[in-house]
């Protein structure tokens, strides 16, 4: 037997009922915020996410499924959304395009990651990018429909937010930083040596005990905002508490990749958010497009985790209702197969989900059969029942039976089906 490779994941035909609920939950979404639907390629030049992402990242540097193609290009399977959305703005003129120009996806990225609860090697994002906007109402948007999507799960999302400034206040944070830890780095890991000279915002994102410590008394970014900064994150905040969204500032925030400046935000679960990962998270990349080559174009948007979102709500034991029914099975006890698949035809053809018996079975394993697929009604048709034009019918919930006129099946079951 061949495996499936270490770090990904099926899924079972006993489960796609919820990612069918999460697109419709995202396509709801879009239609209301009047978001549409971007699908990038699933691999790139390897070039884009080196530039896109950023080569201080981990994920540039340990994580990118990377490869020659058969003529010899180095190809990378998307590590992240937002770079193959980028080189397509550019590539396709979407500039020219009604701005702001609000796009989504839900897409798989890979990751050389080591696998464990909630990390896979394959994972699957629903993105925003909102295109040509600048402003705290466009953060406060974009963060709203993160917002929304988790609620209509039944989570009571807590949103952390921060403000990472814009180039010049951000250059002299990080100035900041550097003076704050260069006596204490030899009392850190590996990674933050490599960090201070790379990437020093990340120091601040340590997950080892003893840096942590020295995290705790660091300089705050918002002692370093401009007045422009300080004005953008004040409003953001006046903004989401008038919208009632439940949201703190964590002024370690950073985020992983390098592209953000301004505003960074996760979204956490405000019933257990100590400890946890965030269940998402995104902000504002102003230099990301000019950075690739296109014409400079504020961005905001933000990347949430589907496989990450369902083991969560599996952990707290929310249910995603399935509401993929089958309403009605027809057993046969006639060989008149013909006159069976007409039957069924003629359910389906208004819009009734059914099932028949594909595979030749007894009258008895046909019922056991219905009862595994949970079908609500059972019509049974033999001889007797062609004959007279009388068919039985049960309803396997209520187990109440009786008999009903051919012409009439339609009508009983859209009037009972609930
Ligand atoms: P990032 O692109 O790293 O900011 O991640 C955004 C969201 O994607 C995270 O909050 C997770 O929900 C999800 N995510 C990231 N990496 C993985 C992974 N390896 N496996 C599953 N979900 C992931």
């Amino acid at each position: 037997m061949i495996n499936i490779p270490k770090g990904l994941k099926d899924v079972l035909p006993n489960e796609s009922y919820k990612w069918e609920k999460v697109m419709k939950v995202v396509y709801d979404l879009a239609k209301l915020y009047n978001i549409k639907e971007i699908r990038t390629p699933i691999f790139e030049h390897t070039e884009l996410f080196l530039r896109g992402v950023g080569d201080s990242t981990d994920i540039v540097n340990k994580e990118m499924y990377t490869f020659l193609d058969k003529g010899g290009r180095s190809i990378t399977l998307r590590p992240e959304g937002t770079a193959g959305v980028v080189r397509s703005f550019i590539e396709n003129s979407l500039f020219n395009e009604a701005l702001p120009l609000k796009m989504f996806y839900v897409l798989p990225n890979f990751r050389y990651e080591k696998p464990q609860a909630g990390r896979y090697r394959q994972h699957t994002q629903f993105g925003v990018e909102v295109y040509g906007a600048d402003t705290p109402e466009s953060d406060a948007e974009t963060i709203m429909i993160g917002y929304e999507f988790y609620k209509k799960f039944g989570i009571k999302p807590q949103v952390h937010i921060n403000n990472l400034g814009c180039s010049i206040c951000k250059n002299n944070y990080v100035e900041a930083l550097k003076t704050y830890f260069e006596p204490k780095l030899s009392q850190m890991c590996e990674d933050c040596k490599r960090r201070y000279k790379t990437n020093p915002l990340r120091l601040l994102d340590c997950k080892e005990e003893n840096c942590k410590l020295h995290v705790e008394n660091a300089p705050k970014m918002a002692d370093y905002l401009c007045e422009d900064c300080k004005t953008r994150f004040v409003k953001l905040q006046e903004i989401l508490t008038a919208l009632n969204i439940d949201y703190i500032i964590n002024p370690i925030l950073v985020r992983g990749l390098d592209y953000y400046s301004n505003t960074v935000f996760e979204f956490y679960d405000a019933d257990k958010t100590k400890g946890l990962n965030a269940l998402g998270g995104g902000g504002r990349y102003n230099n990301l497009v000019e950075e690739l080559g296109g014409k400079a174009t504020p961005v905001v948007g933000f990347g949430i985790g589907i496989e990450r979102l369902l083991l969560y709500l599996e952990s707290k034991n929310i249910n995603i209702e399935n509401e993929n029914k089958v309403e009605v099975y027809v057993a046969n006890i006639t060989n008149d197969t013909i006159k069976i698949m007409e039957i069924v035809k003629n359910l389906r053809d208004n819009g009734i989900s059914c099932e028949m018996n594909l595979s030749g079975r007894s009258l008895k394993a046909q019922f056991k059969y219905a009862d595994k697929i949970n079908a609500k009604f059972v019509i049974t048709v033999g001889e007797d029942e062609l004959t007279s034009g009388m068919f039985n019918i049960k309803d396997m919930f209520k187990g109440t039976q009786g008999s009903i006129p051919e012409n009439k099946i339609v009508e009983y079951i859209l009037e009972n089906r609930n």
